[in-house]
């Protein structure tokens, strides 16, 4: 599958994934932290997301 060489991720569930491989296949994603204060990357998010189920 076609897949943005700069944005790598591990995400298998979700739909914008790259089944073959560790890849997204969006052409950009938005980032951003459901934390008010955010301190680590666990606070941080792939606001892109879709659930494949
Ligand atoms: S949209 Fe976000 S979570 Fe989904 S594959 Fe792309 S980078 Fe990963």
């Amino acid at each position: 599958m076609k897949h943005n060489e700069s944005i790598k991720c591990t995400v298998e569930k979700c739909k914008h994934h790259c089944k073959e491989d560790d890849f997204c296949t969006l052409d950009s994603i938005m980032v951003g932290s459901h934390a008010m204060d955010p301190k680590n990357n666990e606070a941080t998010d792939c606001n892109s997301f879709e659930c494949s189920c």
